[in-house]
């Protein structure tokens, strides 16, 4: 089996953040596959936002958060279906209602278990979180946007439409001012493009660039990412920036009918000279690859 680079995937229940009143985020602490887990309450409900990888980190999850909901009602929701996200969700069964967009339910039917296996694939560590892993059936599916009334406070479900996956969601609690994105936005390393052809082409640079404009224009104060330290709204222009780079210079170049390897080698390396900071750089080429494969001839 591969060897995995990183530290174990485990969620661990350290320097919990307060970003509002009832509203605290367990943060990834910069550990590959731990997502940012967001806790947001109100007065007769509580909504879980992410499960970590697999049915004990889940458990991990749901435990601090049946402390911290007391007597309120759970809810549990994902921002979509990659497995660090919500391979955890029957931790939760029983405890907390799972409501997710519909497209994120037919990702989790259709493809979650490709990715348990794909994922199993990336080292012992990963395999070893996610044995016992058996995908969970949400008990509410909306179709594109739902408001979660959680007692005092609304908190608004927002299918995106395909960008980093086919089933991405955002959830905003506007009387904070704090959105969590999930792989939309990640903070301190590149954007994660899933483009593994000819299994996965859901993901798609340039509705995702889309996507990143009308999260910006929802101006949130705090913006959690999927992976990375908590910020704000600089967060979402920096990926937005990003992700134009990516396609304009991938695209100068298809233009001048120039070989998608020459396009990797030359994009990669004028991208990581702009952001030699950041992490992640495996996934410049996969989005080359995206956006070659999106790219439109100018008229
Ligand atoms: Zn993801």
């Amino acid at each position: 089996m591969a060897e995995y680079p990183f530290p174990e995937p485990v969620v661990r229940i350290t320097d919990v953040r307060e970003l509002a009143r009832d509203l605290v985020v367990i943060p990834n602490q910069g550990v590959q596959l731990v997502p940012n887990i967001g806790i947001i309450g109100g007065t007769h409900s509580v909504l879980v936002v992410e499960t970590g990888m697999g049915p004990r980190n889940a458990e991990t999850v749901l435990k601090f958060a049946a402390d911290y909901a007391g007597d309120r009602k759970l809810y549990l929701t994902t921002t979509h279906f990659h497995p660090e996200h919500a391979f955890g969700a029957q931790a939760f069964t029983g405890f907390a209602t799972f409501l997710i967009n519909r497209a994120q339910a037919e990702d989790l039917a259709t493809k979650g278990a490709g990715y348990l296996d794909m994922f199993a694939g990336l080292g012992e560590p990963v395999a070893r979180q996610l044995e016992g892993v058996e995908l969970a059936i949400p008990d509410v599916v909306y179709d594109n946007s739902y408001d979660l009334d959680l007692g005092g406070r609304m908190v608004q479900l927002r299918a995106t439409g395909r960008a980093h996956s086919k089933g991405d969601q955002v959830i905003t609690v506007p009387d904070a001012g704090v959105m969590f994105t999930g792989d939309l936005v990640e903070a301190g390393q590149f954007a994660i493009f899933p483009w593994f052809p000819p299994h996965d082409t859901d993901v798609s640079g340039i509705r995702w660039i889309a996507v990143m404009d009308r999260l910006a224009a929802a101006d949130p104060q705090v913006v959690v990412p999927g992976h990375g330290d908590i910020g704000g709204p600089q967060l979402l222009a920096d990926v937005r920036d990003y992700l134009q780079l990516l396609r304009d210079e991938t695209w100068a170049r298809r233009d001048s009918a120039m070989s998608e390897e020459t396009i990797t080698e030359e994009v990669t390396a004028l991208i990581i000279e702009r952001h030699p900071e950041w992490a992640g750089r495996e996934w410049i080429e996969r989005g080359i690859g995206c956006l070659c494969a999106e790219h439109v001839v100018d008229p």
